[in-house]
């Protein structure tokens, strides 16, 4: 960085619970949004959501327009910001469960133009953090975008989302148990810059997760909360670091390496909460609890609940660091061979 200046852009609204898009307008007329807003969805989660939020946004007295967009690639991100510079929204609306948001946070902070977050789906840390994954780069890990003005959870959507997507959340915030060594791991070696109160932060999420999986079985309602907290929590974790850091590392570089070489990858969190486990082992830490806490959410802890094979799940972890050569983590430490490789997966029973 070179300076001493960080800069941190936080959530002004975060609103969590049942029938929260009941409140939609007077949260965009808070945040002084009266006149114009721009809305972007799926079709799927048009019809899930997005109906009902141009609806209330039209009826109070607001220029809604809206775009549905099916992918997160350069084209859908042009697409976007041309219609945001032609429309001049006062804010940008993100309502679905990953890339409809990400198009809009990208697309918004490209045109200098506010964005809120409405996820449909509680199913990683992106609903409330300030970046975006994009496909069709050369870089397949997450840019700096914006972080969403205001965060609009409705569980009373989310929660009748499929529970694969929640169970992948879950993994997500799990995750942060080692993504946060590799962090400090990284400043103890590199001496790269860690902040101590955003690695705090996501560690305390992944610990209240741990220690609340179990509701996501017994107590839905109360289980959801538990997660949509731990997910802001992490995305606030984010903006606090100004990078991914605290909320990325081998695990997060494991799940990457998998989406360039699988067919068919499984979702982000479930690929990141299986690679935890093998991390924490390599990082000496529980990963039986880890292990133990995903089977509890019903998250898969195995090469086969991923339904990826067992060689590619070897090569995964040998191509894990070259994803991102300045992110050092355990990877880097270790250098593991075909061999070692092999014997992680097994000894952890992935494969
Ligand atoms: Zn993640």
């Amino acid at each position: 960085m070179g300076t001493d200046l960080h800069r941190m852009q936080l959530p002004r609204e975060v609103v969590v619970g049942n029938n929260t898009l009941d409140q939609i307008s007077t949260i965009c007329k808070r945040l002084g949004f009266s006149k114009s807003a721009l809305i972007v969805m799926g079709p799927k989660t048009m019809e899930i959501a997005g109906r009902k939020v141009m609806d209330i946004l039209t009826d109070t007295g607001l220029q809604v327009d809206h775009l549905v967009v099916t992918s997160c690639n350069i084209k859908d991100i042009v697409f976007v910001e041309d219609k945001i510079a032609e429309l001049k929204p006062q804010v940008v609306l993100g309502i679905g469960g990953g890339t409809k948001i990400d198009v809009a946070k990208i697309s918004a902070s490209h045109k200098e133009t506010p964005f809120i977050s409405v996820p449909t789906t509680a199913s990683h840390d992106g609903i409330a953090s300030p970046l975006v994954s994009l496909k069709g780069l050369d870089k397949p890990y997450s840019l700096m975008a914006q972080s969403p003005m205001a965060i609009v959870a409705d569980t009373n959507i989310i929660i009748n989302s499929s529970y694969r997507f929640t169970a992948s959340g879950c993994a997500d915030v799990i995750s942060k148990l080692t993504s946060v060594r590799d962090w400090k791991l990284a400043h103890e070696v590199k001496d790269e810059y860690y902040g101590e109160y955003a690695a705090n932060l996501a560690s305390m999420s992944a610990r209240l997760m741990v220690k609340n999986a179990g509701l996501l079985k017994t107590n839905i309602e109360e289980g959801l909360r538990v997660l949509l907290e731990a997910l802001i929590s992490c995305g606030v974790a984010m903006s606090i670091a100004g990078s991914s850091r605290p909320c990325s590392g081998s695990e997060h570089l494991f799940g990457h390496a998998l989406d360039q070489i699988v067919p068919k990858p499984a979702l982000h969190g479930e690929q990141c909460g299986v690679g935890t486990i093998m991390m924490a082992r390599l990082h000496n830490i529980n990963w039986r609890q880890i292990r133990d806490t995903l089977k509890l959410a019903d998250a898969p802890t195995t090469a086969e609940q991923l339904g990826i094979e067992p060689d590619l799940i070897i090569e995964a972890l040998l191509r894990a660091a070259e994803i991102r050569p300045d992110r050092y983590t355990i990877l880097d430490e270790r250098a593991l061979t075909s061999d070692q490789a092999k014997a992680l997966a097994k000894t952890t029973g992935v494969i």
